[in-house]
């Protein structure tokens, strides 16, 4: 029997989730879904210096925000032992060396191999090394960094993405695994933690490619198959232009700050780079059906977060007022008024923050727009004006009388009393406005 799909959310917490790597968890944790099976959030927090408490909070608030939950969370920071037993056994399999270059001697190599046109692979001297000379290389420098010893040879996968891929082993350099200081590196803790969690699928950027070969050979050499692997294009900006210096600016906690919402952002991420179409989703469930990894392409994708806000518009459309009632509440509109708030203003913003606007204007009263030859028309107007509360009968019956007394019609009648009332030229239905306004300007 297959083993049941688990997938994985392996965020670093040295920062927060930004639309780049939330697409990274929300593929993992559609698969999973899909599939009836498990969800994990991994920390990967081997690094205790750049690892921050705050952040691995930050990451958990965004994914319950947008209702991505996970089954348990890992931490690598708490198995260390594990990621040690399998150094030891990497060892003991003749496939671990230490080696004692310093950066500045790897970049000279570096330096001279590419000036031979040879490919800048470390060149493993550290091999050759007797037990007397590293004795001696420890005392002066302290303990070395140790790598991982590849089988030089072709590493081939069907990525779920890229189709079949083929690396060369021998154009990789063995990768360091455990520093100088001791510190486990990300990918001997990821490929502990990917086998013994029974992870069957790991989708991440197409960055990880490379790390993913060398992965694969550590795996083989720990005695283990390897999952299925599949990896996304970087996003771009909407002109092709590297995203890469704008992450910081579309982090998760700053699109929410903005007024995006939920839905609006699961629904662009989850389609993006696909040749399915990006549509306004509103439930979970439909997101998870309508997913299929093997639709996503490897061209670059790009992504323009102004999408986000009329899908975030479109998703306040289907709000009812209760599900807003807290927010109009805070805003001070009161109880009585919330629903027919509500009607009016949710087809005219793209934002909840956009209410503020809307509730001023009806609560303070607009700034009236009043022509020079409409002034006396208005001040007529407003004269027959009826004292408030105004109902949803008020417009009509009011225009109809000044239409009478006046004889204006049509937008010369219309246009005019919009402009007085609201200061605008367009808006929403007059009838439905009407009852909102709890202050008239144009009074006098
Ligand atoms: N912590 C790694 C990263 O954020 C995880 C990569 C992976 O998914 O294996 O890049």
């Amino acid at each position: 029997m297959a083993s049941p799909t688990t997938t994985r959310f392996a965020p670093s917490p040295t920062g927060y989730i930004h639309v780049g790597n939330l697409r990274t968890a929300l593929m993992n944790y559609l698969i999973a879904r899909k599939a009836g099976g498990t969800f994990i959030l991994r920390i990967d927090d081997t690094d205790p210096e750049r690892s921050k408490e705050e952040y691995v909070d930050g990451i958990k608030r965004d994914l319950d925000w947008l209702g991505l939950h996970w089954d348990r969370v890992e931490r690598q920071s708490e198995r260390l032992d594990q990621y040690h037993a399998a150094a030891d056994d990497l060892r003991a399999k003749g496939r671990f060396y230490e080696a004692f270059e310093t950066p500045t001697e790897l970049d000279l190599k570096r330096k001279k191999q590419l000036n031979m046109s040879q490919p800048p692979v470390y060149d493993r001297s550290a091999l050759n090394l007797s037990d007397a000379e590293k004795e001696a290389l420890r005392a002066e420098r302290g303990d070395g960094v140790w790598r991982f010893k590849l089988d030089r040879e072709r590493i081939e996968w069907k990525d779920g993405i890229l189709g079949d891929i083929s690396i060369d082993a021998a154009s990789v350099s063995d990768p360091v695994l455990i520093r100088g200081d001791g510190q486990i590196l990300y990918t001997l803790a990821s490929v502990v933690d990917d086998t013994e969690m029974g992870v069957t699928h790991v989708v991440r950027g197409s960055d990880h490619v490379t790390n993913t070969a060398t992965q694969i050979q550590i795996m083989k050499a720990l005695g283990h198959d390897h999952p299925a692997f599949a990896h996304h294009s970087l996003l771009t900006g909407p002109q092709g232009e590297a995203l890469s210096k704008r992450l910081g600016v579309l982090a998760l906690r700053d699109l929410r700050e903005q007024g995006v919402q939920p839905f609006a952002l699961l629904s662009l991420m989850a389609r993006l780079g696909s040749s399915d179409p990006v549509e306004l989703r509103t439930d979970m469930a439909e997101l998870i059906d309508g997913f299929d990894i093997n639709h996503f392409g490897a061209a670059p994708t790009k992504f323009d977060e102004r999408d986000l806000f009329p899908l975030t518009g479109r998703y306040l459309q289907t709000l009812d007022v209760a599900d807003v009632a807290e927010t109009l509440d805070k805003l001070g509109v009161p109880a009585a008024l919330a629903e027919p708030f509500w009607a009016v203003t949710r087809e005219n913003i793209e934002t909840l923050g956009e209410l503020d606007a809307w509730w001023a204007m009806f609560r303070d009263g607009a700034e009236p727009v009043i022509e020079e030859d409409d002034k006396a028309f208005i001040a007529e107007a407003m004269a027959m004006l009826p004292e408030m509360p105004f109902d949803a009968s008020t417009w009509g019956t009011w225009t109809a009388a000044v239409k009478e007394q006046t004889g204006r019609k049509g937008r010369g009648l219309f246009r005019p009393l919009r402009l007085a009332l609201t200061g605008q030229e367009h808006g929403p239905e007059m009838a439905a406005v009407m009852p909102l306004l709890q202050v008239i300007k144009a009074r006098g």
